[in-house]
């Protein structure tokens, strides 16, 4: 499907997902005088995590693609859960992802004059009451899909009597719970949605904005669809949760409504990942018990969490992308996220040597007290990253694990009598190794061939294996933080009667202490990112600094996961 030349627009060559299509036909048709506004509708009530990234990507995408606007609007109608802390955090998160809703930050909020003079509107027409019946018997009033509900004794009272109740519940005469303003509609409707749904509710806590103004707050449902109306939101992206809400929220701007104008609401499969979840909820209660260090812990599917890992936004925009929008929920493989992370980070990233467990190797015939430097690319996919130097010193650290007493065949790292290359530098040959009283190898003892130094005439003689090295007397000290999935289940919310922190992952972090890395990392500043040349990606913490290094593995090298899985 190629797209229509609209406004002038290039011709786009890739697939457009049903949503675009939906919106190309309605500018198309001239609906909405052709407009296209959108917004992004968070409630407060937690960090953005990547399955909100999905949304923004399409709320501000679309509106970007086809010129128009996308607010950015706070459903803030429940002042006990939300807090100006996760305010600011979404702000942030949007903004670091790319985008931008320029004077257009609004509140659900904004609204509570108007959604109250609405509500006492429906009153006044018959199509509201008041029922002093709790939420539970309402709840058993409901009926079934295929059962009519029960109608409330309230419904029918008189429109006075509402109305006198409306206004002294939100004078604060009431106990919460005790009455509750439902809409009028159809309790026999197939749609439960419409059998008198709950439209206003008493809650006696301050509200982040409008203080003790209120003592009724409107239901989610009874401020979304209106705020969407209010802003003149032409299309109105949500999850496919909310397509039974539709005709409820089309329903109520009817009511409203004096134009022809109605936002059209088009529902997505929401981003569901493998190994992790995306429920705030249950994301608030790992911070809370401490299972993670915070929202921002590198573990979280959190925006913020993603960010201190070293993700980039490029790479979540890529792998929105690449998953696209359909009707059908599914879980997406975490796999496919750390591939759209490696692919950008492998332009952006500049290579440089750190070694995780270092083990020291003495090169013998070089002159102790001797420094060479070694010259070496920082990206070779990128020459414009240019180069940087590297001190070659009599003493080394390379990795424990490259050094084996007894190789197995086809090591091609260093063991007795074996030749590797230290890259971008010299030809060694292990001449033999000391071990300490536990048998564990402490120092392996090597020869240098001078005439094979990298990139020099005479340098042509080839070894198989190929090392990452640092020089031992000014290397510095890190600390490496690797991590691993924080759940060991596909699904660790998903099981019936099993409660997700059965499946915490216990290996999910490993602090690696004494690590160290090259001479060129020392001013590194929190968020920076390098490929740590054989061993992965990695990122500067937060809580680095110049006196303690601390590195964030990003994802390793390769999908391990998926050759361990084979
Ligand atoms: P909660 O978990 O509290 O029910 P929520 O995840 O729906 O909340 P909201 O703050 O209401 O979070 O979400 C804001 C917008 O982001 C909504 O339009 C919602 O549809 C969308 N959204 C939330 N989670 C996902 C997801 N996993 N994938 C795609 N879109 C999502
Ligand atoms: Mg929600």
């Amino acid at each position: 499907m190629s797209e229509e030349n609209i406004n002038g627009r290039e011709e786009e060559k890739s697939p457009v997902s049903f949503i675009e299509q939906f919106i190309i036909d309605d500018l198309k048709e001239g609906k909405n005088g052709g407009r296209i506004h959108t917004r992004f509708p968070p409630e407060p009530n937690g960090y953005l995590h990547i399955g909100h990234a999905k949304a923004i990507c399409l709320d501000f995408g679309m509106a970007k693609k086809y010129g128009g606007k996308c607010n950015l609007r706070f459903d803030d109608t429940n002042p006990v859960k939300e807090e100006v802390e996760y305010i600011d955090s979404i702000k942030e998160d949007i903004r670091w992802l790319g985008f931008d809703w320029e004077d257009r930050e609004y509140y659900a909020s904004d609204y509570f004059g108007k959604l109250y003079d609405f509500a006492v509107d429906l009153i006044n027409r018959g199509l509201a009451y008041v029922d002093d019946q709790s939420a539970e018997v309402i709840s058993q009033q409901k009926g079934t899909p295929v059962q009519a509900g029960i109608e409330s004794p309230f419904r029918n009272r008189a429109i006075p009597e509402s109305l006198d109740l409306f206004e002294r519940m939100n004078r604060g005469e009431f106990e919460e719970g005790s009455r509750v303003l439902r809409a009028k509609i159809d309790m026999a409707s197939p749609n439960m949605q419409m059998r008198d749904p709950i439209i206003y509710r008493i809650i006696k806590a301050a509200h982040h904005r409008t203080g003790e103004t209120w003592k009724v707050y409107p239901m989610y449902d009874f401020a979304h669809g209106q705020s969407d109306y209010f802003e003149g939101i032409t299309h109105s992206l949500c999850t496919l949760e909310f397509e039974v809400h539709r005709p409820l929220y089309d329903w109520l701007v009817d009511q409203l409504k004096k134009d022809e104008y109605r936002p059209r609401q088009i529902e997505f499969n929401r981003l569901n990942l493998t190994y992790t979840m995306m429920s705030k909820r249950k994301l608030l209660e790992l911070v809370q018990e401490g299972k993670v260090t915070g929202w921002d812990d590198p573990r979280m599917p959190t925006l913020c969490g993603l960010r201190r890992r070293g993700y980039t936004p490029e790479s979540i925009r890529k792998f929105v992308d690449l998953i696209g929008y359909t009707k059908v929920e599914a879980i997406n493989d975490v796999s496919l996220l750390e591939h759209a992370v490696r692919d950008d980070l492998n332009v952006r990233a500049p290579r440089v040597f750190a070694v995780l467990n270092p083990l020291k190797v003495i090169i013998t015939n070089y002159p102790e007290g001797k420094t060479e430097n070694m010259t070496l690319i920082n990206n070779p996919e990128d020459e414009s990253m240019g180069s940087r130097e590297i001190p070659f010193t009599r003493d080394v650290y390379i990795e424990q694990d490259d050094f084996m007493e007894n190789p197995p065949h086809k090591f091609f790292r260093l063991a007795p009598g074996a030749e590797v290359r230290l890259k971008g530098a010299y030809i060694i040959k292990c001449t033999g190794f000391n071990k300490d009283e536990n048998g564990v190898i402490r120092e392996v003892f090597c020869t240098y061939d001078p005439a094979t130094r990298s990139g020099e005439n005479g340098s042509d003689k080839k070894v198989k294996g190929t090392l990452h090295w640092v020089p031992a007397g000014q290397a510095i000290d890190a600390e490496v933080r690797l991590y691993d999935r924080l759940f060991d289940h596909e699904d660790p919310a998903g099981q019936k009667d099993e409660d997700y922190r059965k499946f915490l992952n216990p290996d999910s972090l490993r602090i690696l202490k004494g690590c160290k890395v090259e001479p060129s990392l020392a001013n590194v500043k929190p968020l920076d990112k390098f490929q740590f040349q054989r061993l992965g990606y990695f990122c500067v913490d937060n809580d680095s600094t110049g006196e303690h290094l601390i590195f964030n593995r990003t994802v390793s090298l390769k999908d391990t996961w998926a050759r361990i899985n084979k």
